[in-house]
Formats: structure tokens, sequence, C-alpha cells
């Protein structure tokens, strides 16, 4: 069984154009190796326990990730694309909603428009049995790395698909508030890896806690590819304070994100959003940080993961323009 989907993986049907694709992808379309590779993760990661793959956040992001390993910055893979002609290499099959006619040969090329034909996309049973199996999952992504990636990339994939498992169980142990402020460099190691371990599950950790909101402006998009447009900001800079307890984070958008670290917005006693009186006086910023001023901030559903006074007030005390 295994030795079937060996080969059906070797023989994914990709576009093939040497003009398009570069010898670091074998000339060929990375997008459905990379989609797999998202999905075992997620497998892995307990993120899908049963034979359905809903094209989610969870998936783009994974996707992009992948991506990034792979192909040139600014360059945007369609996570789209894959989840949907994946249907004719034999074992993927789309769910359509029901009553929904989806016109088949349109190409579909957003999760959002995805979403509104699809509920998701179910698994050969045999292949669903096999991926539940460590080692035979191994195996399969071994293959698939060293079918369409050429070797210099090989082992940069394989070592994302370790750092995603990672930053999985390090964002899990952040969400246990009890350990308080402990040095979390002892828990994923002070080198290259552990970095991106701690910086994804820090992200994970944040992102999911504000529901992809930012905390400031209360501003929340998705791309229909599925990217948020928040960070994940430490209230307390990680090389200051090496505290990645998830009440010394925020969501931020990009804008407020830049805004907190230079010390143009910061966040009171009461929550409320501090507004530099730089700000006020330069009138090239934006005028809507100024209506934000006093407002509450967004903050996650429990309190414990509610931001700290203590990161908030050196904040205050050391990063806010007065
Ligand atoms: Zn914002």
């Amino acid at each position: 069984m295994l030795n079937r989907y060996l080969s059906a993986f070797s023989k994914l049907r990709t576009d093939k154009n040497r003009n398009r694709w570069t010898a670091e992808t074998c000339h060929r379309a990375p997008h459905k190796p990379l989609l797999l590779l998202s999905v075992f993760d997620l497998i892995a990661e307990g993120a899908i326990v049963r034979n359905f793959i809903e094209p989610d956040f969870e998936l783009a992001e994974s996707f992009a990730r992948y991506w990034s390993q792979v192909m040139p910055v600014g360059t945007r893979g369609i996570p789209a694309y894959p989840f949907f002609h994946l249907h004719s290499d034999g074992f993927w099959e789309l769910v359509p909603k029901p009553g929904v006619e989806a016109s088949p040969g349109k190409v579909i090329s957003s999760f959002t428009r995805m979403r509104e034909l699809y509920l998701g996309a179910c698994l050969d049973d045999e292949l669903w049995g096999l991926l539940a199996d460590p080692e035979a999952r191994e195996r399969l992504r071994a293959a698939l790395i060293s079918k369409y990636f050429a070797p210099e990339l090989q082992g940069r994939l394989s070592e994302q698909g370790r750092v995603n498992l990672e930053a999985k169980e390090y964002g899990d142990l952040l969400f246990k508030v009890a350990e308080g402020t402990s040095d979390y460099r002892k828990k994923v190691g002070d080198n290259e890896h552990g970095r991106k371990v701690r910086d994804q599950g820090f992200r994970r950790a944040i992102v999911q806690l504000y529901d992809h909101r930012c905390a400031l402006c209360g501003v929340r998009m998705l791309t229909p590819e599925g990217h948020t447009v928040v960070d994940a900001a430490h209230i307390h800079p990680w090389s200051e304070s090496f505290n990645d307890h998830p009440t010394n984070g925020m969501a931020l958008c990009r804008l407020c994100h830049w805004s907190f670290d230079e010390g143009l917005m910061s966040v009171g006693k009461k929550y409320e959003v501090l507004v530099s009186a730089q700000v006020k006086v330069q009138n090239n910023f934006p005028g809507h940080i100024l209506t934000l001023s006093d407002r509450g901030i967004f903050r996650p559903e429990a309190e414990d993961f509610w931001p700290s006074q203590e990161c908030l007030g050196w904040h205050r005390g050391r990063v806010l323009r007065r």
C-alpha cells in the first residue's frame, strides 16, 4: 500500500515549464508537493484528526511558510490552485457544498472562493490510514521532497517540517499560564532552529488569541489566500526580556506595530490606547491614529491572557514618546 502511494506521489500532475520554473523545483510547479507537506504537518500536529481537509488559515499559513523556503522573495504561491487541482491525481476528492453547483474546469484562485463551492477535500481511506502512521508519513514526506526539489533545498524543507511541529508544541506550551515568565530559551534552545521555533510558536499563540484582530486599532483582515494583517508583537522585546509569555504579546497590524515599537502609541493602565504627543503635532501621521486615543484596546477573551500591566508599564516608561 505504501508503495502504491510512493508511486502516486512521484507522478503528480504538475505544470512543467523550464521558462517558468527553475532547476530548484526541478522545472516544475511546486504547489502540489508543498500543499501535501502542509497537510502532513497538520496531521502530525493533531490539527487534522479525521479524513477531511479544510481550506483554512492554518493550511494557507503552512503552505506560505514552505513556499518562502523554496521560491524567491516577493513571489506568492496560491494554495487554492493545488487544493483544487489535486483532484486529478486520484487520491484527493473534493467535497462540494450541498446545493452548490461548481462548474468543473473553472480555475479557483482563492481559498475564499474555494470555501464558497467546497466544504473541503478527503483522501483515499488507504492513504489516510497510512498518514496516521508517523513512519509512513515520513517516508511519503521524504519522497515528495526528493522528487520535486533540488538537493540544496531538501534540507531546508525537512527543517521547516520539524520547525512547524515544534512551533505548534511551543505555542501550546505558551498557553499554560501557570509557568509565569520563565526562561523560554531553555525550552527550545538558543540556536537558529530554536529561534525559528520560538518566533513561529509565539506568532501562532498570539494570532489565535486575538483572532487576527489588531489590539490597538481593531482592524481584522485576511486576504483571500489566508494572509493575515497582524503580526505577533512583543511588548517588552524578546532581546531584553526573554519573555514569550502571551501576556507579553499583542497582535498588531503593521502600522500599529511600527507605531508601538517607535513609541508613538502605547497602552494605559485601564487598557486604553495612548497616542504620543508627537503624533498630535505632526500633520503627516495618519489622522486615524489620533481617533484611537483613549479608546479601549481589543483583548483576548480570557483575562489570563490580557497584556500584563508590568510589561505595558515598561513600554510606557521606556518607549512611549511623551
Ligand atoms: Zn492596528
